[in-house]
């Protein structure tokens, strides 16, 4: 596993959190994107090296919607970059670990992106990475 690639917080409204956020690290998202398969409004902020990712539900049943009413809005979970996920998935599978996509989604930010379930992972719900250019690979 590599770095840590970026960390997902989940909001209520992307445009508030935007403005918020934009306040905070002193420079505007660079990037929102709909991921319409997970239900979520995704932006994107980079501080630094690091990139952080806001997480805003579409819909009712979408993940961040589920998270946002046991949980309130907050560190939603943390991604790492990988080379092969594929590899990883295997690997992970095999240390007892619950990968909740055995085969990975296309994420946002031209990724394809799996995650661990947090009960194996204590209470963090890692997400695994990896560009989808790195592989030449188009989905
Ligand atoms: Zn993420």
């Amino acid at each position: 596993m590599n770095k840590i690639e970026h960390i997902g917080i989940a909001v209520k409204s992307i445009e508030k959190s935007n403005t918020l956020f934009a306040s905070l690290f002193g420079e505007a998202h660079y990037k929102i994107e709909e991921v319409a398969s997970e239900g979520v409004k995704t932006s994107f902020f980079k501080t630094g090296p690091n990139k952080i990712e806001l997480l805003e539900a579409t819909n009712p049943d979408s993940p961040i919607a589920k998270f946002i009413e046991k949980k309130g809005e907050g560190i939603h979970h943390i991604a790492f970059a990988v080379d092969d996920i594929e590899s990883e998935i295997k690997r992970l599978k095999d240390e007892g670990f619950t990968v909740l996509n055995e085969i990975p989604k296309k994420g946002a930010d031209n990724k394809l992106v799996t995650f661990l379930h947090p009960k194996t992972t204590n209470g963090v719900l890692i997400e695994l990475c990896q560009d989808i250019k790195v592989r030449g690979r188009e989905i």
